[in-house]
């Protein structure tokens, strides 16, 4: 069959399964009130936590360093494109999550690739939670040592995983919040884990970074572990930091090696000094930002009690991620168009960004949503209700 024949038949399929994923063109910055094709939403859908994303003192960062730096860094960090910015910030993100250095990476995608890729070889072993994000999948399918996953946060499984390792070395990776469920991993657990099978311990805090701990330094912080040692950080700038871009933390050591070896960190060029200052200036307001903070926890726990009360199928997160387990994509595609005539834009999430059987609506809370956008969310959601209870899990 011609190529084209093939692709048209696998698309009919997508779509006859409700799996086939739409883009929309926004006309507006990021903002819990959007502009989608010329009509307006109120937005559930960004990892925009802390409302930086369209945040003045970002843009004015950037604008300045436009002037200052022009548009491009011209060349990779390690040939000339490491200017002053990426230095300052990579210094400013090390000693904000305690760690003794970091280094920035272009996306968190090409961070997770570059972690298990630099430091294990054939024999070595790389064991991950299996639900943690694409990317650090991708990492394990990428690499060359033996990949293994472990049930969903169960520590018991994942040690049963290491106990037989004749490796070399073992890596355990995790995120810190999952992005899909809001929960948190069982951190203390698994560094615990990792001390006594000599292995290091991987978090992937995209969606925790800015949002949970002491000032926003992370899910780690907030389970009283610290960056050293046998454990290493990834956090993401594009979420709670509203800028673009990642960073990888922990002891020099590993720092040092990822900067001789990191396939995506050597061979790509280094970010803009634009999208660095925006960072920075992020960074400074993260750590302002205990208000914001505090009512997005106050936001958390007035949706949850109301959909308590209405006795919506909510997933068991703490965090701004509260998803709405519906079970097929159907459902989920469904209650996403009954949101969408009432003005709300929330996500249908469905596999295979999420086990067959467990699509969901993936609401997203920020602090610049306020408590009656909240009450909004809910009437509207009051509508699929008897939908969400006749579908099976
Ligand atoms: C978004 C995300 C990434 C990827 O980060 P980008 O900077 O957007 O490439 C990695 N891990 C997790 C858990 C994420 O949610």
């Amino acid at each position: 069959m011609p190529w084209q024949d093939q692709l048209v038949a696998e698309h009919q399929k997508r779509r006859e399964n409700n799996l086939w994923r739409t883009r929309y063109e926004v006309g507006s910055p990021q903002s819990v009130e959007i502009r989608r094709e010329g009509k307006s939403f109120l937005n559930f859908t960004s990892n925009d936590y802390l409302g930086l994303a369209g945040h003045p003192r970002l843009a004015e960062a950037s604008a300045l360093a436009a002037r200052k730096w022009g548009a491009g860094t011209g060349a990779s960090h390690l040939v000339s494109g490491h200017q002053s910015p990426h230095h300052a910030l990579e210094e400013e993100l090390a000693e904000f999550v305690g760690a003794e250095d970091a280094l920035l990476f272009s996306t968190g995608y090409m961070a997770n690739l570059a972690i298990p890729t630099a430091f294990l070889d054939r024999g070595d072993l790389l064991v991950q939670d299996k639900l943690n994000h694409a990317s650090l999948i991708d990492s394990g399918l990428l690499g060359r040592a033996d990949f293994k996953r472990f049930r969903h946060c169960d520590t018991k499984h994942a040690e049963k995983l290491l106990v037989d390792s004749k490796a070399r070395r073992n890596m355990i990776s995790t995120d810190g919040v999952f992005s899909m469920d809001g929960n948190i991993a069982p951190l203390a657990e698994l560094n615990a884990l990792a001390k006594d099978h000599d292995a290091l311990l991987v978090v992937d805090d995209a969606h925790g970074f800015g949002t949970l701990g002491r000032n926003g330094r992370g899910s780690t912080n907030l389970s009283g572990l610290k960056i050293k040692d046998n454990l290493i950080m990834m956090g993401t700038l594009g979420k709670a930091l509203g800028s673009f871009g990642a960073f990888v933390a922990g002891d020099r050591i590993y720092i040092d090696h990822l900067k001789q070896s990191a396939r995506s960190y050597i061979y790509t060029t280094a970010l803009p000094a634009t999208v660095v200052e925006a960072t920075r200036a992020a960074l400074r307001l993260t750590k302002e930002a205990a208000q914001e903070r505090q009512h997005l926890k106050n936001l958390i726990a007035y949706f949850r009690k109301e959909a308590t009360t209405l006795r919506l199928p909510l997933m068991d997160s703490e965090t701004a991620i509260q998803p709405l387990l519906l079970g097929s994509e159907s459902a989920a595609l469904a209650a996403s168009k009954q949101l969408e005539k009432d003005g709300i834009w929330v996500t249908a999430i469905r596999p295979p960004t999420v086990p067959k059987g467990t699509a969901r609506l993936r609401i997203c809370l920020s602090s610049n949503h306020d408590f009656n956008h909240i009450n909004q969310l809910i009437e509207s959601l009051t509508s699929i209700t008897i939908e969400a209870e006749n579908v099976e899990a």
